[in-house]
């Protein structure tokens, strides 16, 4: 496995981010690779000057924001919106990108994660 100063690795998720608004005008993918950065700067503690293994990370990236909305369908079966909440609160006390916003089939502000409501999956 290859280690990048992580630095480096801020520096290259960012110039995708760059080119995917600039090039391929494809806002989501440019908010996954912002959204990586965020992550890894959690992650580290705000220090990039170690070396670190960019691939693995950023499979952990892509596994830890893909499970999140599995785990909100099912607190939501099991106990309702309420419980939804408490777990996105949880998240972004963790450094997740989970933000609230208005949903309309929820009739109320939820936890979004990449604008996909958290409670309805919309
Ligand atoms: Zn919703």
């Amino acid at each position: 496995m290859e280690k990048t100063k992580a630095s480096l690795v801020v520096m290259s998720h960012l110039s995708d981010a760059q080119e995917c608004i600039g090039v391929s005008m494809s806002q989501a993918t440019a908010n996954q690779h912002i959204n990586f950065v965020k992550y890894l700067i959690f992650h580290l503690g705000g220090n990039l000057t170690n070396e670190i293994d960019a691939d693995d990370w950023w499979n952990r990236f892509l596994k830890s924001a893909t499970n999140i909305p599995d785990k909100c369908k099912e607190l939501y079966e099991k106990n309702g919106m309420a419980a939804v909440f408490e777990y996105a609160e949880e998240l972004i006390s963790n450094g997740n990108n989970v933000t609230y916003s208005n949903c309309k089939p929820c009739e109320t502000s939820t936890p979004h994660l990449f604008g996909e409501c958290l409670v309805c999956g919309q």
